[in-house]
This record gives C-alpha cells, structure tokens and sequence, in this order.
C-alpha cells in the first residue's frame, strides 16, 4: 500500500463542513505587495459554529466518535480556543454531550479575553467547562476528566490538542485534495501554500495530501506556538504518523517536504505582536477580509514580510489558507483598536 493510492472513503465521516470552500483570488493585496499573487482558500467558511479549520478534523474526529457509540466529548485548549468553540458547536449538533477543559495560558489576560469572543460561545453552545492553571498537563487532563465520565456512566470521546492526530489530520488530507482540484479548475499552477501551525494538523495533513497527489507545490508553515525546531518535529512527526495511519509509509514523504518558520511567533502563542496588528489592519481594508489574532494574523505577517523582501517569485501562486479563527478578535479588543498609522494603499497614492 501506498499514499498514491489513497483512498479516504474507508475512514468514517459526518458532514459538517460547507465544502469546498471558496478559493478566492486577492487582487488588492497582490497589487499592494507587487506578487506574489495571492489567493486565499476560505476555511474561514467551513460552517459549524462560525467555522474554522478544526470542522474539517471533527468530520473524522466525530465519525469515529459515533462510530464507537460515544455520548459525550471531551477536548481541551487555551480560554480563546477556536478548536473548544467548533468541538462545542458540532457536539450541539450531533446531540452529544460535551466537557471541555480550559488551560490559562495568557499572562495577562483583560476581561474581554476571559468572557468575550470564544468564551462566550461555549456557553452558547451549552458546553461544561472545566478550568485548569497555565503549564497543566493537559493531556493528563483529559484522560483524567475522561475516566471521571467513565465512571459516572457515561461513554466519552476524547479528542487532544486542536484536533490533531492522524484521524483529526485526515480532515486536512482531503483538504488538500480539495484545493488542488480547485487550482486545476482556476487553470493556474499551485506554487506555495502558507499556513499557521500550531497544533500541526493542518500543515502536516497538506503535506500528506500532496505528497499522495505527488504534487510539487510547497507548504509553509509559520509557527505560532513555539520555537522553529520544536514546531518542525511536531509536523514532521504528525505527518509521519498519518502517512502510516493510511497506509502508506514515512519514507513517501521528503524530508524538505515539512518547512516550518518562526520568526512572527513574537513573544508567544497568543501574545499579540505588532506585525500581528498591521497584517490583521492591513487584510481588512484591502481585501475586506477579517483574520484572527492568534494563528492567521501572525502567519499573513510572515507572508507579507516575505513577499516584501522578495522572498517569492513575483509571479508564483500563492494560497494562504484562512483558518478561521475570527470570533478571537473579540477577546483581542484592545489591542486591536489601538489607533494605528494609516495604510498607503495604491490607490490612494
Ligand atoms: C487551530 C488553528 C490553527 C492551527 O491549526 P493546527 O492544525 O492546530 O496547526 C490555525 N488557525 C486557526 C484560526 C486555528 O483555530
């Protein structure tokens, strides 16, 4: 077996998604940088709960879950989790109970990060919420929150870290194929894909997708959760783990296959950085489109900055997968309403 002969109708799925999502073309942006140009592959609008990445893993994640007869999900993230808020949405939908534990990570969070944006939104979509301090176990956590339901009788499902082991990374295998198909009906050449990496699944599920597609085109990840080697070793493992998960074998994927950068993670996962608050403003009033604090504000500072040192061909396709996130901006209003210097944008000059 090998990944050239994928096949991931063998795996169960529910639907959640609105798929395929659109892949939209940035003329504004494009012409404000000079190229590369621009595309966006819109997993902002995958559905569920104000959608995001994370609906494309559940529709695996999920499948399995009612596959083994679960009543109850369990998952775990940071207070403004996009992962908790979709896992929370889809478990409304599906009729399943859901406990979701919530780990401190901000240093100095301000009242709209503990009540607004996300954290509203679990509480709307009815979900336990459990909290623990920063620097938890929180894989610990979660099988311990697990047993607890167990013994009280109910039949729980956990799901780690943003979804992400090879069933949840399937969501992304896909994906992948998806946006291919997508490229191939554009009539135009898929050069680069830029994604925020974080708990990896999405990156190393593209890597996989494309790699049993035999693709060439390039994804890059920027990290936003810890240091370049760490975040690299994560995907490169998680891919690993996939690739075999589905029957085909590590050695089918390069070693160069998995590039990761960290240098727009500034001080942390989730600490704004400026860069973060320019791309944010500047993807807004050129495009009209919104990103999140967290994940794709700090990946689009990285695209820009590498498009602005003339680190693409000014002619290559680039697709910068929007991973949602958006209901974030509202745990991140101060910081994002601080007056900033305007935008010269081509137009205007
Ligand atoms: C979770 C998340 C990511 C990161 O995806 P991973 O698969 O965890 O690497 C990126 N963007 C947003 C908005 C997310 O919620």
């Amino acid at each position: 077996m090998s990944l050239d002969r994928l096949n991931l109708e063998r795996f169960a799925r529910i639907d959640l998604c609105h798929a395929p999502t659109p892949l939209e073309f940035m003329p504004r942006l494009t012409e404000h940088l000079g190229g590369p140009r621009l595309w966006v592959k819109r997993d902002d609008c995958t559905g569920t709960a104000l959608g995001g990445n994370k609906a494309r893993k559940l529709e695996f994640l999920l499948g399995e879950a009612l596959r083994q007869g679960a009543n109850h999900v369990v998952t775990l993230g940071a207070l403004q989790s996009n992962h908790v808020r979709q896992t929370a949405g889809a478990a409304a939908r599906l009729g399943l109970a859901c406990t979701v534990i919530l780990e401190h990570r901000h240093p100095d969070p301000d009242a709209d990060y503990l009540r607004n944006g996300n954290m509203l939104l679990y509480l709307l979509f009815g979900a336990n919420m459990v909290f623990r301090p920063g620097g938890t176990n929180m894989l610990a956590a979660l099988h311990e929150v697990g047993a607890e339901l167990s013994a009280q009788g109910q039949r729980p499902y956990l799901i780690p870290t943003g979804g992400s082991n090879p069933v949840g990374t399937l969501g992304y295998v896909k994906a992948a194929q998806e946006l291919l198909q997508q490229a191939k009906d554009k009539n135009f050449v898929l050069d680069q894909i830029v994604v925020a990496s974080g708990s990896a699944g999405t990156q190393a599920g593209l890597v996989v997708g494309l790699a049993a597609e035999a693709s060439t085109a390039v994804v890059q990840g920027f990290a936003v959760s810890q240091v370049e080697h760490l975040q690299h070793q994560r995907v490169a493992a998680l891919a690993a783990a996939t690739a075999s998960f589905i029957g085909g074998h590590p050695s089918e994927l390069p070693p160069q296959a998995v590039r990761v950068n960290a240098d727009y993670l500034g001080k942390g996962y989730s600490i704004p950085s400026e860069a973060m608050v320019d791309a944010v403003q500047l993807v807004a009033r050129l495009e009209g489109l919104l990103l999140d604090p967290v994940y794709t504000g700090k990946a689009m500072a990285g695209l820009i900055d590498w498009a602005r040192t003339g680190r693409f061909r000014r002619d290559e396709n680039v697709v910068f997968i929007h991973t949602g996130g958006q209901a974030g901006l509202f745990g991140f209003c101060d910081t994002l309403s601080q007056p900033r210097p305007a935008i010269t944008t081509n137009k205007a000059a």
